[in-house]
C-alpha cells in the first residue's frame, strides 16, 4: 500500500514555503480580509446558539464513538447501500481509488465527468489519474472551479479559492472561459461561471462526489453546499459515484440532526446550509440510475491505531481552525504543502504519511490554542500537535540545533551539582544582555528567540541556593 496525500511528500518544508507565502503581501492581504469576516460571521450565529457547548459534546460524543466501531459501521454502510441498489469499493490507498473510478468511466464509456466538492479527491490526485486517462473533469464548485480554471492549487478546506481577490478571478474568467468582456461585480462573475457550468450539468453522464457524512443505519451519502451546483450534480447525471474517506461514516440518520447544526455556523457563519442534499442508493425515473460508493482508507487506519491521536478523524472539515489561526492566517493554505491546510492540516497529514513526511508541520503552530477553541468536534489540536512533536523527536528527525538544546538540557537538569554549575556559568555570560531580569539582544541564533519573545535571565540566587542559605547568616 502506498499512501499519497497530494504532493505532500514532496512539498517543501513549512518553514522554507511559509516564508515565501510571508513574502506575498497581496496574499496576505486577502486570506486576512476573507477570514476576518467568515470569523464574524461565525462568532455571530454560534453566539446565537445558547447550547453550542453541549452541541460540541455531542458532536464529539458521536465521533468518538463512530472511531471505536469503525469496522461495524462501515460494514453496516455498505450493506444498507448495497440494499438500496448503490455498489460499494473499497480503496487502501490513492492510486486504488483512482484505478476503481477510471475503470468505472470505462464500463460507462465516458470521457468527462462533472464534480461537486470532493476534499478527498484532491487528497488522491483524481483529476490527474483521469487526465492521464483522457477523462475531463470538470469542477463546479465555484471556488474549485477557480482553482482548476488558474491551475491552481486550492488553500483553504471550505474556501479553495481564499487566497484569490475578485480582479484576480476577473482575469482567470477572461482567459480560461475566452470572454471578451467581464464586470468585476461578484454577480458579473457568478453569472459567468454559470453560464459555464450549466451546459456541462445538461451534457455530462457522470457525477463525482465527496461526502460530508455517509449514515451507516441507511447506506446515505450527505453533502451540504452554498451554490446548488452540487445539487446539480447529483441528480443530473445518470451515473453517480462518491468518493468518501471512511472516517466519514456516522451511525445514524438522527446524528445529522448535530452535525447540520454544527458545520454551517462553523464552516460559513450561516444558521443552514442553502443546499443539504442526502441521497439513498437509486430510484427508478429519480435520479443517476447507476450510484457508487468508493471508501477510502489512504492511511486513516494508521491514525485510528493511534490511540492519542485518533480524534484527528473527528473532523469535519469546517475551517474554523485554519480561520483562528494565527499562522495560517499569515501563510495561508499553500505553504502547508497539502490539500489540508492549517491546524488540521499540520496534525493530519503527517499521520496520514505514517510521520514519514510533512514532519515541520507539527511545529507549525503557536500552541496557542484557538483551534481547539473554535474546533465544533473538540478535537485537542495542541495536545496532538505536541504528541506529533514527540513522534518526530522518537524517531531522530528534530532539527540538529533542537536536539543538541535538549541533551545539553537534559544532561544539566538530570543531576543538582550539574544544574548549579550551569546556573552560574548562565550568570556569568547573561549579564551583557540582561535588562531588568530579562534577556535582550542574544546572538547567534538565540537571537531569533529573543528578538520575538521576553526570556527571563537566571536568577541571581536559585531556590535552591536561598533554602540552603537560610539561618547561616549569607544572603537570603
Ligand atoms: S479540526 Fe475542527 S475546526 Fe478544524 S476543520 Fe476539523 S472540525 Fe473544523
Amino acid at each position: 500500500m502506498s499512501v499519497r496525500v497530494a504532493e505532500a511528500a514532496t512539498a517543501p518544508e513549512f518553514p522554507k514555503a511559509a516564508k515565501q507565502a510571508i513574502a506575498n503581501t497581496q496574499l496576505r492581504h486577502n486570506v486576512r480580509h476573507a477570514t476576518d469576516v467568515i470569523r464574524a460571521k461565525r462568532a455571530r450565529v454560534v453566539d446565537e446558539i445558547p447550547d453550542w457547548e453541549q452541541l460540541r459534546d455531542a458532536g464529539h460524543a458521536i465521533k468518538a464513538h463512530t472511531l471505536r466501531h469503525l469496522d461495524f459501521y462501515l460494514k453496516q454502510f455498505e450493506t444498507a447501500c448495497k440494499n438500496a441498489g448503490g455498489h460499494v469499493h473499497w480503496a487502501r490507498d490513492a492510486d486504488e481509488a483512482n484505478d476503481i473510478i477510471v475503470g468505472l468511466m470505462r464500463q460507462y464509456h465516458q470521457s468527462e465527468v462533472i464534480k461537486v466538492k470532493t476534499m478527498t479527491s484532491d487528497e488522491t490526485r483524481l483529476n490527474v489519474a483521469l487526465e492521464a486517462a483522457d477523462i475531463m473533469p470538470y469542477e463546479t464548485d465555484l471556488a474549485d472551479l477557480i482553482v482548476q480554471l488558474g491551475e491552481d492549487k486550492p488553500s483553504h478546506i471550505v474556501v479553495p479559492a481564499l487566497h484569490r481577490n475578485k480582479m484576480e478571478i476577473r482575469q482567470i474568467f477572461l482567459e480560461k472561459m475566452k470572454l471578451t468582456t467581464l464586470g468585476d461585480r461578484p454577480e458579473d462573475l457568478a453569472d459567468a461561471a454559470r453560464r459555464y457550468l450549466r451546459e456541462k450539468f445538461l451534457r455530462v453522464k457522470v457525477g463525482i462526489s465527496g461526502a460530508n457524512f455517509a449514515v451507516a443505519e441507511t447506506g446515505s451519502i450527505c453533502v451540504v453546499e452554498s451554490e446548488g451546483n452540487g445539487r446539480m450534480c447529483v441528480t443530473l447525471p445518470e451515473v453517480m459515484i462518491s468518493l468518501v474517506g471512511i472516517e466519514k461514516v456516522i451511525p445514524r440518520f438522527q446524528d445529522l440532526e448535530v452535525f447540520l447544526q454544527l458545520l454551517p455556523r462553523s464552516a460559513t457563519g450561516e444558521r443552514m446550509n442553502p443546499y443539504n442534499s442526502i441521497w439513498t442508493g437509486v430510484s427508478a425515473g429519480d435520479g443517476p440510475r447507476e450510484f457508487h460508493v468508493v471508501l477510502l482508507d489512504n492511511g486513516r487506519t494508521n491514525v485510528l491505531a493511534d490511540a492519542q491521536s485518533r480524534e484527528t478523524l473527528n473532523c469535519i472539515r469546517c475551517g474554523a481552525c485554519l480561520n483562528a489561526c494565527p499562522v495560517y492566517r499569515q501563510t495561508g493554505g499553500h505553504a502547508y504543502g497539502s490539500v489540508y491546510g492549517g491546524p488540521i492540516g499540520a496534525i493530519l497529514t503527517p499521520q496520514l504519511q505514517s510521520m514519514e513526511h510533512s514532519q515541520t508541520l507539527p511545529y507549525a503552530s503557536s500552541l496557542c490554542g484557538a483551534c481547539y477553541e473554535v474546533c465544533p468536534v473538540k478535537i485537542n489540536i495542541p495536545e496532538i500537535l505536541i504528541h506529533l512533536r514527540r513522534r518526530v523527536v522518537e524517531q531522530g528527525n528534530a532539527p540538529f540545533s533542537e536536539r543538541i538544546a535538549m541533551q545539553t538540557a537534559s544532561f544539566a537538569l538530570s543531576n543538582s551539582s550539574r544544574l548549579s554549575t550551569a546556573q552560574k556559568l548562565i550568570r556569568i555570560g547573561q549579564w551583557p544582555f540582561e535588562r531588568e531580569g530579562k534577556l535582550e539582544n542574544l546572538p547567534g541564533m538565540l537571537g531569533a528567540w529573543t528578538a520575538v519573545r521576553d526570556l527571563p535571565a537566571v536568577p541571581k540566587q536559585s531556590f535552591r541556593e536561598w533554602w540552603s542559605a537560610r539561618g547561616t547568616g549569607k544572603r537570603v
